[in-house]
């Protein structure tokens, strides 16, 4: 089997034939001659259809996918056409795109490994350069883009990523439908015009279909949703629900503690931030008292420790302050799922931060 049957069988052009295929000079390459079919008209680029030749531009070289390592050519002369429609024009090739030294299969490659790695891993991988790995990113994306169909949304992710050095953000905004996942849409800045560039795309008819919307509790984001989306549902990122729950849990906790000391209670209070905000089975010796998981802390209110996250003891209800009744209450309503067991095993679920796609 030869290098030409391979190729025939992998990548065969129809009206093209691979000609001949030899080493390169220092036997680093592999290049591989082609030529048209005999009897087959040059296809116009503007109007795609067959044209007359006109002429022949000088030899180009096309970087083919690697082959064991080395670097694979082809060598091609392009035509001429003489288009009724178009003019005079150069043919279009069905391995290569406009201008582009990549063929379209070794763009496609390259796009497909820079998922996988980085674009400076992915350009040493291939023995190629950086701006080639970016040259294909940018041709799949922009084929990605203008092939891509934005027929029916009904739910979307917004998320920032930060990137370099600094506070520099993007704004991502990601279809995320039961079977259909896919990134929309990148903004620079995570600004209310940065997200609202996103709306400005998909159009008012097709931002009026959506009908949920995931983000984090990102103030320029929560504006944009209102304003745009405020038929959908909006669900907020269960870590940022819970991180704000256990801070209002220790103002309050610190609150309690400082009145209590006023008071004249004893201090059991004042070092107890991690018996309510850690997980049970974090807790050491030190953040309970002697197995007794419910500490009591004068008239108005008692926690226990032993219960994962923090809930007011379920005795006397009566002690507990009005603040801190309200605050356990909504937060227990939160992290609480029905027909999910205890919430403390929905408390340990949220404290993953979940990712979007
Ligand atoms: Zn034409």
């Amino acid at each position: 089997m030869d290098l030409l049957t391979i190729l025939n069988h992998c990548h065969r052009h129809r009206g093209f034939v691979y000609q001949h295929a030899r080493f390169g000079p220092g036997k680093k390459t592999i290049e591989v001659d082609v030529r048209p079919r005999r009897g087959t008209a040059a296809v116009c680029s503007g109007c795609h259809k067959p044209a007359p030749g006109y002429d022949h531009l000088p030899e180009r070289r096309f970087e083919f996918i690697p082959l064991w390592g080395i670097l694979v050519f082809f060598l091609y002369r392009m035509r001429r056409v003489d288009c009724r429609g178009c003019g005079v024009l150069v043919e279009e090739v069905s391995w290569g795109d406009g201008k582009h030294q990549l063929t379209r299969a070794y763009m496609l490659f390259l796009a497909r490994w820079a998922r996988k790695l980085s674009w400076k891993e992915a350009a040493e991988s291939f023995q190629t350069s950086w701006d080639k790995v970016r040259d294909a990113v940018n041709y799949v994306v922009t084929w990605g883009l203008a092939n891509r169909k934005l027929e029916s949304i009904r739910a979307i992710g917004v998320d920032e990523i930060q990137y370099a050095k600094g506070h520099k953000y993007l704004t991502l905004v990601y279809q995320i439908d039961q079977g259909l996942t896919r990134l929309l849409w990148v903004g620079k800045e995570r600004t209310i015009e940065s997200f609202k560039g996103f709306f400005t795309v998909i159009g008012d008819q097709l931002a009026s279909q959506i009908e949920f919307v995931c983000s984090d509790m990102w103030k320029p984001y929560l504006d944009v949703i209102r304003e745009k989306c405020s038929q959908a549902l909006h669900i907020l990122d269960r870590f940022h629900i819970v991180a704000k729950m256990n801070k209002a849990l220790d103002q309050v906790r610190a609150a309690e503690s400082r009145r209590m000391a006023q008071d004249g209670h004893p201090p059991l209070l004042s070092k107890s931030r991690w018996c309510v905000l850690k997980r049970s089975e974090n807790l050491t010796s030190k953040h309970s008292s002697s197995g007794d998981t419910t500490r009591r802390v004068g008239p108005e209110c008692s926690w226990t420790s032993g219960a994962n996250k923090p809930c007011v003891a379920a005795s006397n209800r009566s002690r507990r302050s009005p603040a801190l009744c309200a605050l356990t209450a909504l937060y227990c309503s939160t992290i609480s799922r029905p027909g999910s067991g205890s919430p403390a095993a929905w408390s340990r679920a949220s404290t993953t931060k979940p990712k979007l796609p």
